[in-house]
């Protein structure tokens, strides 16, 4: 029983780092931006005052980040972070481990509560 717990902590980590640390489709690089060119461009972001001709997916500013994310799904305030589309996966995979390890936690503390203060045998 004991690996279903490492392993739930190790991917809940390991998922949560990634999250942390890999770029949803944040656009921070200058070469990622074009500035000249406006005309039938869809993708203007007005507060970045960029265009981004270049781009096929939908663009969306994140107020709170003041970044411009492809295809965001929504700003996440425990990551403090935009989940993107690209990464959703992820970012749903942590929430059912965290689901997980709350089960597997309760599930252990009862197991020790009746198992060791011999609750078990006055039934
Ligand atoms: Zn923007
Ligand atoms: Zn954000």
């Amino acid at each position: 029983m004991k690996i279903i717990g490492a392993v739930l902590t190790l991917i809940g980590v390991i998922s949560s780092l990634a999250i942390f640390l890999l770029n949803p489709g944040i656009i921070y690089n200058m070469k990622d931006r074009n500035n000249n060119d406006y005309e039938g461009v869809k993708l203007y972001c007005p507060k970045c005052k960029f265009g981004y001709p270049n781009l096929k997916k939908k663009l969306t500013h994140c107020n709170k980040c003041e970044v411009c994310v492809v295809e965001i799904d929504h700003h996440c305030s425990v990551f403090q972070k935009c989940i993107a589309s690209k990464f959703k996966w992820l970012f749903i995979l942590v929430i059912y481990d965290v689901f997980a390890l709350t089960i597997y936690f309760f599930g252990s503390f009862i197991y020790l509560l009746i198992r060791y203060t011999g609750l078990d045998s006055n039934i």
